[in-house]
């Protein structure tokens, strides 16, 4: 492994996406990119900036006025909009929901593309997301699509937030990762689904350690 790869992981929330990136990033030494972060960072801004959330035109303006930065902090990617440190504001399901919401206009898509691109220029990335492999980083040296049962995902969904000291509801969780699920994957532009040469894994039954292993026998093949 001494040339510095490009490894996309997508996949539906709640598939273990972000562990198994962080997780794998960390044994590779490579940076860990979180674009759900950035689409997530945009939500905020629109939630707190009151506009129509499907108003195409109020979305580009948002766009060209925002500056989504992102940050190395101590080998951590941050994640700030207009100089504000938003890494803990946007973990909330609202936020996530109304990012996919917003995700699915290209004028939005677009306006991230090339910070992605970016991060991304000089290799050794673990690159995680919806299109990763199917539009920011199509000659990634690796794709790999996460999936999981949906039952599974939804328990994932419950524990993560009963860990944070929240008390959620399963049945708003399965509603709002269904209704996620149809956003992501039936949008016109960079719907969620695998490309021709990505390597899925089903990870309803695989531990994290279970996941990175099987990822870097596949990466250290080469
Ligand atoms: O991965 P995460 O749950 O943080 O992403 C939030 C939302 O942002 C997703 O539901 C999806 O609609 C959108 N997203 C996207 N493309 C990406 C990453 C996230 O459309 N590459």
């Amino acid at each position: 492994m001494s040339k510095k790869m490009i490894i996309t992981i997508d996949g539906p929330a709640g598939a273990g996406k972000s562990t198994v990136s962080k997780a794998l990033a960390k044994k590779i030494g490579y940076i860990y990119l979180d674009t759900g972060a950035l689409y997530r960072a945009l939500a905020y801004k629109a939630l707190k900036s009151g506009i129509v959330l499907d108003d195409i035109y109020a979305l580009d303006s948002l766009c060209s006025e925002s500056r989504v930065v992102l940050k190395n902090v101590d080998g951590q990617m941050k994640v700030y909009v207009d100089g504000e440190d938003v890494g803990n504001k946007i973990r909330t399901e609202e936020i996530g929901l109304t990012a996919s919401k917003i995700s699915a206009f290209a004028v939005v898509r677009k306006s991230l593309l090339q910070l992605q691109r970016e991060t991304g220029v000089n290799g050794g990335i673990v690159a995680e997301g919806r299109d990763m492999g199917s539009v920011v980083f199509p000659d990634a040296d690796y794709k790999f699509y996460l999936n999981a049962d949906i039952e599974e995902r939804i328990k994932r969904r419950h524990n993560e937030l009963l860990s944070k000291g929240e008390t959620p509801d399963l049945r708003s969780i399965r509603k709002d990762m269904i209704s996620r699920d149809k956003q992501d994957s039936e949008r016109e532009v960079a719907p969620l689904k695998p490309t021709s040469c990505s390597i899925i894994i089903d990870s309803t039954k695989l531990s994290v350690r279970e996941i990175v292993e099987k990822i870097i026998r596949q990466i250290s093949e080469k």
